[in-house]
């Protein structure tokens, strides 16, 4: 929510607090000057002389804060505590942990995570559904994802687990929520009409248009896939009603032109497009530097430009980053950890062992248990406390924290915080869309 807030609401009160922790963000629109506070993440429009005073020393910001009735006598909504443990909500399967591409800069090293290519047990997938539902009560929502390697090399197990997992939501009155991840070479009319009849969330990855993205996803004997992919999809593009197929484009430092990707693919009918920088990859192929960053910032400020403008003519333009961060904005959105990896979601093996998520896997680093005993609570306390925000450097003083969260885990586990430059930019041209689309089209948040 944007809330006027002026000097004449201030109210003197006790001796500064002495943090260099910083509590406020100001950032400036056409519309006036305004605030993020980081605590509840609210925004409010100031005038000059607070916004001087929340620029000052980050010593006194809390105070100046407070005097200006920017912050709430409460204590802070998120503490230092990590919280015990979370129930399973989300789990997505690694039904395949093979492929049939060779993508530059595989995370899962061609879809095995380093071990044995091979196929999820069926017990496994099964044992993962009753997990799923052990703690769910009537009227929640879960989450199930099917994920790879490319997870349509075992269609038969993604079309078992989705009969079933919707069976027993029905019985239960839980509602489950599909989504498949997928290269898009293998799909075939007949998925669309599943993923259709269930409403998938279908992604498909796509790095850039033509040979931009044959450089990056070729197939396994070096052939480009992009026109392979564009024919197996276009049937589900125009299937669309109950499922949303979406497009997801890693970016390196040779697919920067994200304005025409996001055209290109939007025209195609695709429901969304988001951008995701390459940061860490094991071969260390395509990860992403401080000048590509910096490139990619200014492409996604175009693209979110565009996304302005359109949204200003009552046209539909769906760049899921920014309508994502926007979103998220508006409703307040706060939290110590950037995702739900290792709390509510995690991420199932072929052989059944929990891991964090879906880049997790395989990785002893980050394992909790598995399908059939549950989630190792110790572990995950121990990652709930070690992985909080407010336990990460340089974040703890960072004012995104609560709307970053400190950074993918599986990057800053294996690559450190090269990108925190381009998080802060982003958000604080997030923060400036989120106000000049209150002002052009109001209805745009409900
Ligand atoms: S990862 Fe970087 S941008 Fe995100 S909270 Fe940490 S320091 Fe801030
Ligand atoms: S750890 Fe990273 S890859 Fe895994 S769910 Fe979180 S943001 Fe996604």
């Amino acid at each position: 929510m944007l809330i006027q807030i002026d000097t004449k609401r201030s109210r003197p009160t006790a001796a500064p607090v002495a943090t260099p922790v910083r509590q406020s963000h100001v950032f400036e629109t056409t519309h006036g000057i305004h605030v993020l506070v980081v605590d509840g993440s609210r925004v409010y429009s100031i005038d000059e002389a607070i916004a001087t005073e929340l620029r000052g020393d980050p010593a006194n910001a809390a105070h100046n804060l407070e005097r200006f009735g920017l912050l709430d006598a409460e204590p802070p909504q998120i503490s230092d505590e990590a919280p015990r443990s979370f129930a399973v909500r989300s789990l997505s399967l690694a039904v395949a942990q093979k492929c049939n591409l060779a993508c530059t800069y595989c995370y899962a090293q061609e879809g095995s995570f380093g071990a044995e290519p091979r196929n999820m047990d069926r017990d496994a997938a099964l044992a993962a559904l009753d997990l799923l539902f052990r703690d769910a009560t009537p009227g929640e929502s879960v989450n199930l994802a099917f994920l790879g390697g490319e997870p349509l090399v075992n269609r038969e197990l993604i079309r078992e687990c989705t009969e079933r997992a919707a069976a027993m939501g029905e019985t239960r009155s839980i509602r489950v929520n599909f989504s498949i991840t997928t290269n898009g070479t293998l799909i075939q009319p007949s998925d669309g009409e599943f993923f259709e009849k269930y409403g998938f969330g279908v992604t498909v990855s796509l790095d850039g248009v033509g040979e931009v993205h044959d450089k990056q996803r070729p197939l396994r004997g070096g052939q480009g896939s992009y026109a392979r992919i564009i024919d197996r999809v276009r049937p589900l593009l125009a299937m669309q009603r109950r499922m949303q197929v979406s497009a997801r484009v890693t970016v390196t430092p040779g697919n920067l032109r994200l304005r025409q990707t996001l055209d290109e693919l939007l025209s195609l009918g695709f429901h969304s497009v988001g951008f995701s920088p390459m940061l860490h990859a094991p071969s260390g192929d395509g990860e992403m530097h401080e000048r590509a960053l910096g490139e990619m910032l200014e492409q996604m400020i175009d693209c979110g430009e565009e996304l302005i403008r359109r949204t200003a003519l009552g046209e539909r333009y769906a760049f899921a980053n920014l309508l994502t961060a926007v979103q998220q904005i508006h409703k307040g959105t706060h939290r110590p950890y950037p995702c739900g990896a290792g709390a509510g979601y995690f991420g199932v093996a072929a052989d059944g062992d929990l891991h964090a998520c879906h880049r997790f896997v395989e990785d002893p680093k980050a394992q909790f248990g598995d399908v059939w005993k549950g989630v190792d609570q110790e572990a995950q306390t121990r990652w709930l406390e070690q992985r909080h925000v407010h336990a990460q450097s340089p974040c703890s003083g960072c004012w995104a924290r609560y709307l970053c969260g400190g950074g993918c885990h599986h990057e800053v586990m294996n690559r450190g915080r090269p990108a925190c430059d381009y998080i802060r930019g982003w958000l604080d041209y997030s923060l400036k869309a989120y106000v000049r689309l209150q002002a052009v089209a109001p209805g745009t948040f409900g």
